[in-house]
């Protein structure tokens, strides 16, 4: 069977993107070089959290986390999905202003968000260090376990084929066709192909500007109800736009399992995965600060993974090198990418099929592939 289209990587991404494509009624071949769920999205922390640094950003997340909160009660238990909210912590004044901002922000957009004063936080989140000065809740926020969740996508159709130790070489398109040529040489075409490979998207697309983030976690022993939201400080939204060295934050997860996963760190210019005692031992300083208890929880396992960075920390989702491509990008999704997934296939659905976006979006045009291009020919 030939598909109609071919959907090369099966992450979070690419699995979203198919199931979407699916459900429009085409046939869909995902070809993945290792397996499903293995690559950032198997590092990552799973968080699904409406971010608002800017407003393309803020629509992206906040439609995609109405997708999330509609496929929730279909996913399985092993998809750890839990609608358990973000709580953003205020350490001191400055911090609160900051919150309060934020929550004017959501409250105008339609996102639900409160503060909560310091005996609130602490009724809220006991553990937290009482030191802290009170916190935003946003309440619809949500976590899920992402490889299993994209395992998941890959089945819910029986439209979609997945080969998986399929890696695809090169790329192609012309104004009929789309095709890929396999590692072994193969090749196989189709209407269209979605590239959606993670940082490897330069390997199948010319000067894709893709930079790695590393990034480190930590998971314990299984301790219940240490936390209940997923907590982060509200210094995490300065640290992820650090645009050189290494920066650290605090950011914890409730699994469903009771264990606690510890975040997170940022590093540029390395692409080595080894996890480094320096940053883990900095990134937990700096959760001892917020969660004084956690010394006393046993850590099991520590890892890294690599975000794939665009210069201005937007996705690239459209037509890969032209408008009118048979080849989509649908890749560079930094730290937001489980979040952004289903928003993601969403947008190039509607382009594929000529329609208008989806949802409400400020610049259409604000995770086109060729705007990087663009500012080229500009100078
Ligand atoms: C430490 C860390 C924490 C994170 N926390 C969060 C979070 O809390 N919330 C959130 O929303 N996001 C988070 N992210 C980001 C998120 O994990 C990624 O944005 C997302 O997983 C990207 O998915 P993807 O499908 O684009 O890429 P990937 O998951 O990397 O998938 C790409 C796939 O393509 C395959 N591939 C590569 N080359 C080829 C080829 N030539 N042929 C065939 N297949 C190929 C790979 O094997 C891989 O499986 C985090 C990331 C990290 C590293």
């Amino acid at each position: 069977m030939k598909a109609d289209v071919i959907v090369v990587g099966g992450g979070i991404v690419g699995a979203a993107c198919a199931a979407e494509l699916a459900l429009r009624g085409l046939t869909v071949e995902v070809l993945e070089a290792r397996g499903i769920g293995g690559g950032a999205t198997a590092a990552g922390m799973g968080h699904i959290v409406v971010m608002n640094d800017s407003p393309a950003e803020f629509a992206l997340a906040h439609a995609s986390r109405e997708l999330w909160l509609a496929l929730g009660p279909q996913l399985r238990e092993r998809d750890a999905f839990s609608r358990c909210g973000t709580l953003w912590i205020a350490e001191d004044d400055e911090e609160l202003d900051a919150a309060r901002t934020m929550r004017d922000a959501f409250a105008m957009a339609g996102v639900r968000a409160h503060m909560l004063d310091r005996v609130a936080l602490r009724e809220s989140e006991p553990s937290i260090s009482h030191a802290m000065q009170g916190g935003l809740l946003i309440d619809d926020d949500a976590i899920v376990y992402a490889p299993a969740a994209a395992q998941w996508l890959l089945t819910c159709s029986t439209r979609i084929r997945v080969s998986t130790g399929c890696a695809v070489r090169a790329v192609d398109a012309d104004d009929t066709h789309a095709s890929v040529t396999l590692a072994n040489g193969d090749r196989r075409t189709a209407a269209h192909v979605v590239i959606a490979n993670g940082l490897a998207a330069p390997d199948l697309i010319a000067d894709v500007p893709l930079e790695a983030k590393k990034g480190h976690l930590l998971i314990t022993d299984r301790y219940p109800g240490t936390i209940h939201h997923q907590v982060l400080e509200l210094g995490y939204i300065k640290s992820a736009h650090h645009a050189r060295g290494t920066s650290v934050a605090f950011n914890a997860q409730p699994r469903p399992t009771g264990q606690v996963l510890i975040g997170s760190s940022r590093q540029f210019g390395t692409l080595d995965p080894a996890v480094e005692i320096d940053v883990l031992a900095a990134m937990l300083a700096r959760a001892t600060r917020y969660l004084p208890g956690i010394g006393a929880l046993n850590a099991i396992r520590a890892w890294t993974g690599f975000r794939a960075a665009t210069p201005d920390g937007l996705p690239l989702i459209g037509p890969a090198r032209f408008p009118g491509d048979r080849l989509w990008l649908a890749a560079g999704h930094e730290g937001l990418g489980v979040t952004t997934s289903l928003g993601t296939a969403k947008l190039i659905a509607a382009q594929m099929f000529g329609e208008p976006v989806p949802f409400d979006m400020p610049d259409t045009h604000a995770f086109s592939p060729q705007r990087f291009a663009r500012e080229h020919a500009d100078g």
